[in-house]
């Protein structure tokens, strides 16, 4: 537990496709005017240097988002990458110069009105604290909310929410194998508690039966509630194992992740039907480079 930091991974194609999802469907629930309740159940540190240590060392943006604005103008990316685009650079001072890539908290909160809240849960003690401190100097007041909590459980005492309107974000490490199972029971009692709210959860598409289930218990839950819902793929690469130069196997990296949205906003099918084909092209990896995307409801 805890050997897991989001600094080493920020800015891969697992996040370039959470990220964007999750600011689509974000830039269409600010439409409506209620107040909005966000929820993070796992922040991360918010802000991330694309030039520092953690970053050099894995150099995974290099495959995800800087590869995306390497790969294609900006006026050639369809809305929902353009617009997930734009949103990174404004946390970049020096136009093409990219320094410094927003966590899902800071692309959440970007979005806020006045009268909507977010709250964030991190678990672990140094990245909690790195995320108090980067929150503290947006001076958003009560607004933002960091708990160092544990998010699938911190859930329960905020839902309903007062407004009744609400996204909650579940992006876990699965570090622990036991998160796969988690996920699927913290995402059964909220709808249980608040059926109408928008669940938004990322898992990777790994050789692991347990990540294969959390998009298939989340289709059936959804389907038994008879609740809208969208399943969202993309791939980079093949899972086979390789071998080095001496011969020995080598695991690939992450080489697919998904999003699965239950009640997603009625714009996002459309939106992803472009991205993700687009997407896959220019961070494809290899020949098994693809997206899927299926929704009912
Ligand atoms: N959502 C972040 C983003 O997109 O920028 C990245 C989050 S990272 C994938 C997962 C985070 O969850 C890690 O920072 C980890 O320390 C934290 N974590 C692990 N178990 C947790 C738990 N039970 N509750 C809250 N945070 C947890």
């Amino acid at each position: 537990m805890f050997s897991y930091r989001h600094a080493f991974h920020a800015g891969n194609h697992a996040d370039v496709l959470k990220h964007t999802v999750v600011l689509a469907v974000l830039r269409h629930m600010v439409q409506k005017d209620t107040a909005l309740t966000v929820f993070d159940t796992h922040a991360g540190a918010g802000l991330y240097r694309l030039d520092g240590d953690y970053a050099r060392t894995s150099a995974e943006a290099a495959e995800g988002f800087l590869k995306l604005v390497a790969s294609a103008p900006l006026d050639t990316l369809t809305p929902v990458l353009r617009d997930y685009v734009d949103m990174v650079a404004r946390f970049n001072a020096t136009p093409g110069q990219w320094m410094v890539y927003p966590g899902s908290p800071f692309i959440l909160q970007h979005l806020l009105r006045d009268r909507d809240k977010l709250k964030l849960c991190e678990l672990h003690p140094t990245d909690s604290k790195t995320l108090a401190a980067n929150i503290a100097q947006l001076d958003a007041g009560r607004q933002v909310a960091v708990l160092r909590e544990d998010g699938f459980e911190a859930l329960k005492k905020f839902l309903p929410p007062p407004s009744r309107r609400a996204l909650v974000l579940c992006d876990p490490s699965y570090e622990v194998k036991n998160d796969y199972a988690r996920v699927q029971t913290m995402v059964a009692d909220a709808m249980q508690r608040f059926a109408t709210g928008t669940y938004v959860v990322w898992y990777p598409i790994i050789p692991r039966p347990e990540a294969h289930d959390v998009p298939k218990k989340l289709k059936t839950l959804a389907t038994k509630l008879g609740k809208p819902w969208l399943s969202a793929t993309l791939t980079v690469k093949s899972s086979k194992l390789t071998q080095d130069s001496n011969g020995e196997e080598v695991r690939p990296g992450l080489p697919a992740s998904g999003m699965f949205i239950i009640n997603p906003p009625h714009t996002l099918k459309a939106a992803l039907q472009v991205a993700l084909p687009q997407l896959a092209k220019l961070l494809g990896q290899d020949q098994h480079a693809s997206s899927t995307l299926e929704a009912a409801g």
